[in-house]
Parts: C-alpha cells; structure tokens; sequence
C-alpha cells in the first residue's frame, strides 16, 4: 500500500435494449462516457467505465422466435454490433456487463432477497394483448381504439399475479437525495423535472409477470412460477459487473461517480434505482448526466420517416474524431441538439480542416523550412485551462471542448499576428525571435492537444507525436477537405475561359 493512493471514478452507461442494432442515442451514451473516462485518466484517476446490454423480456422473445432463433441464440446474434460500435467510436470502456451473464443473473437474485422486506404479491389489473403477451396502459388502449395495432386483435381484460416493489415507502428519501444534491442530477432543470414527477408520491410498482406470460427472464428467487421483470433487472447492471455484493472491484468503485442516461429514462434512474439502493443499503450515486435527443433537420429520428443516421457510417466516411468531434461539440451534452449533413460537413471543413488540420500543417511546415525540422525547446505555453476543467466537473462537456477549441482560433489568430513568414525574411538576424515564435506554436499546440485527448484521441495522439521529438514528425493531413452534401467553394467560383457551346438547360418550372 506502498503506492499513492489514488482517487476512484465510475463511470456508467445506460445499457441498451438489444432488440434493435445500436443507434444515435448509444452513440451518445458512449462518447460522453468515454470523454469522461479519459478526462479522469488523465488526472490520475484510477477509472473504471461500464458498458453493456439488456437482454431478456417478451420483445426479445418475440424477435427470437420471429427470427426462428433461441432467445439466448438471438441476442448472441445482435450482441456483437454493439461491440462494432464501441471499436468504431475508439470507447475506451472497462468492461461489458450482459444481463444474460451468471454474475449478473447471481447480483439480482441477492438483490431480490434482500429487498423481500418491500416485496409483497398483488394482482394486477389492465388491458392485455394476447398477441404481445404484455399490458397496454389505458392511455395506450385508448389511443389504439382498444385493438393492437401489430396483431389486429382486440385487447383484453386481464388480471395477473404480480409481486411488486413498494416504492411508495422510499418517496421521502429519494426525494431528500435529490433536493440536498446528494444524487446530482446535470442539468438542473431535469431534478426540477423528476422531483415535480414524484411530488404526490412515488406509486409501488409490479416487479415480476408469471414464468407462463413471460419466459425468458431472471427467476425470481423461492418461487419458479414468476421472473423478474425485465427493466427492474436491467437496473442492477450497475453492481453486477463490478461483482456485487462480495468483490474488491464492487467495495473500491461503488458509487457510480457519473451515470450517463438519456432523458426518457430519468425515472428509472432518478427514481426507481436510487429506492432499490436505500432498500439494499448501498450508497446513492454521486451524479446522473442526463442527456436529450440528436434530432435530425428539427425533427425525431424515426426508422418510419427515414431520417435515421447512422454513427457507423459518419464515422467510416469521415473518421471517427470526426463524428465524436460533432456529436460532443455541436449537440449540447445536457439538452437536445440537432444534426444535419449540411451542419456536419460544414463544421468538419471549417473547423476541423481549415482551423485544426490547416494549423497543425502550418506549424509544421514553417519548422521544416526554416529550422530544418529541429522543433527545439518546446515553450510550455501555459493557457488558462480553469474554464476548461470547470466544465469537465460540471459535466458541461460541450463547453469544455469549446474552451479547447478557442485555444485553437487563438493560435491562429496570433500566427496571423506575428506572421512568422515575415519574420523568417528577415534571415540570421531574426533567427532568435523566428524560433521563440515556432517553439511557443508547437508548445501550445502540445497543450491543445491534451485538452482535446479527451474528444479526439486519436488527434490528439497525432499532434503531440508530431511536435514532442528532436525532430517534427510530419503527420498525414488531419481532415482532408471532403464535399458529399455541401458545395466546395473552390469549384462554386464561376470559370469563364470558355464559354459552354450549349446554354445551361433552364430549370423546368413546376409551378
Ligand atoms: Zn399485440
């Protein structure tokens, strides 16, 4: 115990529903972890980041048996595209967690026995499709005119063994953990949402369906007639992959210092999570990072209107910092933001190419020629990062790129100002003032790129190995210009040296 000691940080995700490949919104998840992870890496930290997938319930069962597949065998098939996914995004994850797993179906059952004193059996009451094998709310039933849409058939009244959770008997103190900050929940207008969500009291919720309405799922321990309902397992991921309850890794990490959520599943988390834990005796995680939707042109993403982008392919056509450059910068880490082809490639040409790829090229180039390559001694450029890390702690990420990022239109700014290419006329004389100027370039540009690690590392990677030797190591051009859905401005300026033989087809009026 010799080493010094280090501090701890967890950080969590969502775990997806594995009944569709992974899309935006896991992206999502994924990045804002993942810069997380690395920020506290950083620092020292000793990080431990979390993925996984959630994999039992009546959909995946009717997926598998769509497919002509096992449960088990389905989900084994779709698995490995989330997998895909973390590499494609260079997510620097710790461990994944499946809640098919023997340690996660283990951690549930403990966790079930231990809540027994707030399990009880009841019956439950409600319109029922027979085809879905599940219960419709009555706003549902009402909204499909009583018939369910995907099986044509009317829905029926059905009552159902359940046991259920009391919930109610945990409102006063996951509210106090909420109001006093105990959980932190970022941004502040999402507490404001889920405390006006329980203010009249937390309702006690079903927690199990009969083995003979719902198969595949976690027996619910003492009683083979019933499993566990699938959300209320999923939750338990958490601990589970850590090796709750009896685990070094579980006693060093738990609580979670960050859960990365999205904003429809606030009450699960808010809410529901944080009373299993008081009802098990474990302490609350420290803050939840909620974070909104990526709409697309204004509007939802939806497989029916066919505006689904797909993060596999954005970063396949434009490289992977590209796509965590967006997603992280350009969409608000706490609220909703908006994407389109225009917006991204616009901000991949402008920004990454011109401001980054083209001042990293310059630096590089005028060390070459005027100092033979010799970076000389890197001038620490030290910049105001204060900013910068109040934004990491605020869980502001967005922001925190943004502070990075004026750092480079700074260095811009004063290379415009100093314009090295004039000093360097100037010859021996000026050789003294040319390199102080070449060595303050390169020393910022090292520093940039540590604060950028965290967003784009594999950038970040490239800039410092290029200025840190005896020796500039020129790198491949960072973002080479690309033009799919915006005009190129070179081939947009008019060329009049020979006049087209044909006129221009005038455009046909429909109007
Ligand atoms: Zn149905």
């Amino acid at each position: 115990m010799d080493e010094q000691k280090k501090t701890n940080f967890y950080v969590a995700t969502a775990i997806p529903y594995v009944n569709a490949k992974p899309h935006i919104g896991n992206a999502m998840d994924y990045m804002l972890a993942d810069t997380l992870a690395r920020y506290h890496r950083s620092l020292g930290d000793n990080v431990y980041f979390q993925v996984g997938s959630d994999e039992h319930g009546n959909k995946i069962a009717a997926r598998a048996a769509e497919a002509g597949k096992t449960p088990q065998e389905y989900t084994d098939s779709m698995v490995p595209a989330f997998h895909e996914m973390l590499t494609a995004l260079n997510i620097s994850y710790t461990d994944f967690v499946r809640t098919t797993e023997q340690r996660h179906e283990a951690a549930a059952q403990t966790i079930w026995r231990q809540l027994e004193p707030y399990i009880y059996k009841g019956t439950y009451q409600g319109w029922y499709c027979v085809g879905c094998e599940s219960f419709v709310t009555n706003k549902q039933a009402t909204a499909n005119n009583g018939v369910c849409p995907d099986h044509n058939q009317p829905y029926v009244q059905l009552s159902e063994e359940n046991y259920y959770f009391k919930l109610s008997a945990f409102t006063e103190q996951v509210k106090l953990a909420l109001e006093s900050n105990m959980i932190k929940i970022e941004p502040e207008f999402r507490k404001k949402e889920i405390l006006n969500l329980i203010k009249d009291g937390l309702d006690d919720i079903s927690i199990s369906r009969p083995r003979k309405n719902l198969s595949w799922g976690i027996p619910v321990p003492g009683d083979d007639g019933h499993v566990m309902y699938v959300w209320f397992e999923a939750l338990i991921n958490y601990v589970s992959i850590l090796g709750y309850p009896d685990s070094d890794l579980y006693r060093q990490f738990w609580p979670a210092d960050v859960q990365v959520v999205g904003k429809d599943i606030l009450r699960f988390h808010a809410a529901i999570w944080p009373a299993m834990l008081i009802g098990i005796g474990a302490p609350l995680p420290r803050k939840l990072l909620v974070h909104g939707f990526v709409n697309v042109a204004g509007a939802k993403m939806s497989k029916t209107v066919g505006n689904v982008v797909d993060p596999i392919e954005i970063a396949t056509q434009y490289g992977v910092d590209a796509f965590r450059y967006f997603f992280l910068r350009h969409i608000p880490t706490l609220d909703d933001g908006d994407f389109t082809w225009e917006k991204f490639e616009t901000a991949y040409n402008n920004e990454l190419g011109n401001e980054l790829g083209n001042l990293v090229q310059r630096v590089s180039s005028m060390i070459i020629r005027y100092q033979n390559g010799l970076v000389g001694v890197l001038d620490p450029a030290v910049h105001d990062t204060m900013a910068y890390h109040a934004a990491m702690v605020e869980l502001r990420l967005n922001d925190a790129f943004g502070e990075a990022w004026s750092m480079v239109r700074q260095l811009n700014v004063y290379l415009e100002e100093v314009k090295p290419w004039q000093v360097a006329k100037g010859g021996e004389a000026e050789a003294g003032h040319l390199s102080e100027i070449l060595s303050y370039a390169a020393g910022s540009l090292v520093h940039i790129a540590e604060l950028l690690a965290p967003f784009m590392p594999a950038t970040a990677e490239s800039i410092k190995t290029s200025f840190s030797a005896d020796i500039v190591q020129p790198t491949a051009a960072l973002f080479p210009k690309i033009f799919n859905h915006t005009q190129d401005p070179r081939a947009a300026k008019p060329v009049a040296v020979t006049a087209p033989a044909v006129p221009p087809t005038p455009p046909i009026n429909n109007g």
